[in-house]
Order: structure tokens, then C-alpha cells, then sequence
């Protein structure tokens, strides 16, 4: 192979053509391709060399001379410091048909899916304040007040920033108001350097239907100072608060809370309507963190399950039954299975709450339960599965394989697993009739994706 043609350290210019699945842009040099952040297809710009690689190089935009129609001003302050968006300084319909690329690319490249459908992504009207649920660490500021932001960039430095725009406001308010009430009683931030101080993260979650807000306080030490003023305070400034709770992690480790849950004043969890199902959520439950766009991800997979009433459905990966309990609405029985006990236990209330009494969950792995309930004669209709990141275990699918449903609805939040996982169950004998990816996360590089498998008759 010739020799790359650029050096370390030079600027050039470079015409974009196109971006990569992280939504960097892509300019060519005789067929050598530099990848350059924030830059759009169609636009040419100066590039400083940042590094440089046999096969490719890493470019830094320093003046964009023909901008694109589709460069928008990102409107946060802090977007290029902050590790949350990458895509704000896009135009939001070329992020829905970036994603979309992106989706037929993988299907075709990991899958050889080429040929499947791909629909267009479906947007948010607004893509902006739809998280129901912060995370924030406690950090110090240059003049020693507390701040709290998110992680620079791969790193752990944290950001002083006031607002999240991709954050609902209720709880972009809360956040201030516990900063500012801890503030005032000088609590300390916890410092991961030498693991002293007081106050790790804050974490906080809207039921975006019925308004209810939790919040729930994260320390390194057990006692919180202050807690019966702090939770007067955060009363007054939010008189419908629903939930308030103290966690203490004293482990030196990223996962945010550890085992010690208090409610320091009202309900253990807030209440959440999807559609016509109402869901409690407790302060460690996985819930979904874009609640408008959940109701299109879950309406397009019971489309896809197609049920009749008559069915047996298994919903995999089921959380706090979710899908299950829509599922549950129009099949004769639902069959939950779940790893996380905690979940199991919301998922159980939450079909009482719902009066839903042809749901049934179960704690396990479901690369484990599957096989056994094969080996029991189970023969489920439909199957739907919506697995971690990781995907799918291999035993799963080969279980999913043997018990022969009519049909498979996988939903996924990483579509590399997905094309990989669908190519097993192909060559299984399911036939992949569609993908339709949901915006669950505008303004990040993410997409979530639902596809239909069907079992081929032979
Ligand atoms: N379907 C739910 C949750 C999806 S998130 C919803 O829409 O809200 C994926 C879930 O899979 C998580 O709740 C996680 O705890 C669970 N999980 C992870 N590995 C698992 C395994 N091996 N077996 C069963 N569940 C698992």
C-alpha cells in the first residue's frame, strides 16, 4: 500500500461526501479517507491532520468555506465539550435518513440483508427535552462551588453547565434546586481521586403523563447532612414532587448507586402511563428513557406480532413487562422473562395495577429458561425479544430456532447485534421481513430498531 497522503500536523482543504455511523464526516484524498468531526457531506472545509494511520486519518474542522443546507447552530453551549449529542449541529431530517443508512448499511454489511426493507426512521415532532431521566455526578468548580454536569468527552472531568436540552425541564430543575439547596449547607462533592467527600450524583426521573417527579440523592457517606432540610426545601420548590430517596454508594466503581436505598419522604416509586398501561417505576428499574417515542417502538411491535387473541406470546429481556403487559391486551397468554428479580417484582404489581391477568413473569436468564421450556413442550406463537447491546445469546437463538414460533419480533437497540442475530435466525429457516428503525434518541448517534421475522413454510 503507498504511502498515506497527508502528515501529522498539516491543514488542507477537503470536500465531504458522506458520514460515518457516529455521524463524523468523511472526505477522500485518491481513494484515502480522513474522518473529520462535524463536518457534513457536500461541504468543503479546512482540516488540521490530528492523526494519522496507515488505512485512514482523524481530521479537526477548523473553517467550513461551503457549508451545507443541513449545518444547523447546535444550540447548547457546552456540545462539543460534552460526551452526551453528536449529531445537534445536523439538521434533524438528516439525522433521521443518517440513521436509516445506517441501519440498511449494517443489515447488508454483518447481515448480507441487503434486499430487506429499511423503513424511514420515525422522528420526534420536537427532538429536544425528551428524557424523562437524568444522571448527574457532583463535582467542585475553579471557585470551589459545587457544580454538577456531565463527563467531558472520554474523560471524567465534569462540565459546569446549567440545562440539558435533550433533558425534560422538570428535571433540569430539580437538579439546580438540589445544587443550589446543598450549596447552601455546604455539602461536598465526592472525589473520585481520593474517594473523600459527601455527595455523588443525583439522579432524577419524570413520569412525563402524570407529571410525578423522583429524585433521588446518590452519597458516598451513609448519613446525608442536612436531609430534613434539604427535603423541606426541595418540598417547597416542588410542591407535587412525588418521591424523594437517598442511596449511598461507598464503593470506589462507575455504577452510580449502590445497595442502601432509603425514601426519605413520600412513595417508594413514581407512576407512568404508556398508552392505556399504567406503570410504577421504583428508583432502579430500567424504564424506557424516551416515553413518546416508546409508544411508536411498542405500537409498531404489537403490528408486528399480529395477534388474533388465540396466541402464546414469550417477551425476552421483558424489564418491568412493558411490551409484555401491550402484548398481554391482545393474546391469549404472555410469558415475561427477565434476569433482574427487582423488575420481576415491578413487572408482577404492574399487571395487577392493570388488571392484566393472562401475564406471567419469570426471573432467569432467557438464554437458559428458553431451552428448558422447549425441552417442556412450549411451543410459543410469537416471540419477542429486546435484548442489551450485546444482543441475543447464541443458546437463545437456537432455542427460539426449535420452538418454531409463526413469528419473531426483535426489537433492538444496536443494530449491529441485531444484523448478526437476524442472519442466525435466517439460516434457521426465519425469513426477515422488515426493519423499522424508531428515534428514541435524537441528537445522539443511537437508533433502536424493530424488525419482523417470519417462519418460512417449506
Ligand atoms: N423490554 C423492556 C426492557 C428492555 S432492556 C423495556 O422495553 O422496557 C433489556 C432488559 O434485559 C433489561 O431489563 C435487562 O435487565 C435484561 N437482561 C439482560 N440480560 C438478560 C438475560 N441474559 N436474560 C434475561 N434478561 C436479561
Amino acid at each position: 500500500m503507498s504511502k498515506p497522503p497527508v502528515k501529522k500536523n498539516e491543514t488542507i482543504e477537503l470536500t465531504f461526501e458522506d458520514l460515518t455511523h457516529e455521524g463524523n464526516g468523511v472526505g477522500k484524498l485518491n481513494g484515502y479517507p480522513l474522518f473529520v468531526p462535524y463536518a457534513l457531506p457536500g461541504e468543503t472545509g479546512k482540516v488540521k491532520v490530528i492523526k494519522v494511520k496507515k488505512n485512514f486519518a482523524i481530521g479537526k474542522l477548523v473553517d467550513v468555506q461551503e457549508a451545507s443546507e443541513q449545518r444547523v447552530d447546535p444550540p447548547c453551549d457546552v456540545y462539543t465539550q460534552c460526551g452526551g449529542c453528536q449529531l445537534q449541529h445536523m439538521s434533524y431530517d438528516l439525522q433521521l435518513q443518517m440513521k436509516q443508512k445506517q441501519v440498511q448499511d449494517t443489515m447488508h454489511k454483518i447481515g448480507h440483508l441487503g434486499h430487506v426493507a429499511v423503513h424511514p426512521v420515525i422522528g420526534m415532532d420536537d427532538p429536544w427535552n425528551y428524557r424523562n431521566k437524568v444522571q448527574i455526578p457532583f463535582g467542585e468548580s475553579k471557585n470551589g462551588n459545587l457544580k454538577t454536569g456531565f463527563y467531558r468527552k472520554r474523560s471524567h472531568d465534569i462540565i459546569d453547565m446549567d440545562t440539558c436540552m435533550i433533558q425534560d425541564e422538570h428535571n433540569n430543575r430539580m437538579v439546580e434546586t438540589v445544587r443550589r439547596i446543598a450549596e447552601k449547607y455546604g455539602i461536598k462533592p465526592y472525589r473520585e481521586s481520593d474517594h473523600s467527600g459527601i455527595l455523588r450524583h443525583i439522579m432524577v426521573r419524570t413520569g412525563q403523563t402524570t407529571g410525578d417527579i423522583m429524585v433521588v440523592i446518590i452519597t458516598k457517606t451513609r448519613k446525608l447532612p442536612h436531609q430534613e432540610a434539604i427535603v423541606q426545601e426541595i418540598r417547597q420548590t416542588f410542591p407535587d414532587v412525588k418521591s424523594i430517596v437517598h442511596n449511598v454508594n461507598n464503593k470506589r466503581t462507575n455504577v452510580i448507586m449502590g445497595e442502601r436505598t432509603t425514601v426519605l419522604w413520600g412513595d417508594e416509586y413514581i407512576m407512568d402511563t404508556i398508552g392505556d398501561i399504567k406503570f410504577n417505576i421504583s428508583p432502579k428499574s430500567f424504564y424506557q428513557v424516551n416515553p413518546t417515542q416508546t409508544k411508536k417502538l411498542y405500537d409498531q411491535a404489537l403490528q408486528y406480532a399480529n395477534l388474533q387473541g388465540h396466541e402464546t406470546v414469550i417477551d425476552a429481556y421483558c424489564g418491568i413487562g412493558t411490551i409484555s403487559l401491550f402484548l398481554a391486551q391482545q393474546a391469549k397468554k404472555v410469558l415475561g422473562v427477565e434476569i433482574v428479580a427487582p423488575a420481576i417484582d415491578d413487572a408482577k404489581k404492574n399487571a395487577k395495577l392493570n388488571n392484566i391477568a393472562n401475564a406471567e413473569f419469570y426471573v432467569g436468564e432467557a438464554e437458559k429458561i428458553f431451552p428448558w421450556w422447549q425441552a417442556q413442550g412450549l411451543r410459543p406463537d410469537v416471540i419477542v425479544v429486546d435484548p442489551p447491546r450485546k444482543g441475543c445469546d447464541e443458546a437463545l437463538l437456537n432455542a427460539m430456532i426449535d420452538m418454531q414460533p409463526e413469528r419473531i419480533v426483535y426489537v433492538s437497540c444496536n443494530p449491529s447485534t441485531l444484523a448478526r442475530d437476524l442472519r442466525i435466525l435466517e439460516d434457521g429457516g426465519f425469513e426477515t421481513k422488515e426493519v423499522q428503525p424508531v428515534d428514541m434518541f435524537p441528537q445522539t448517534g443511537h437508533v433502536e430498531c424493530v424488525s419482523l421475522l417470519q417462519r418460512e413454510t417449506i
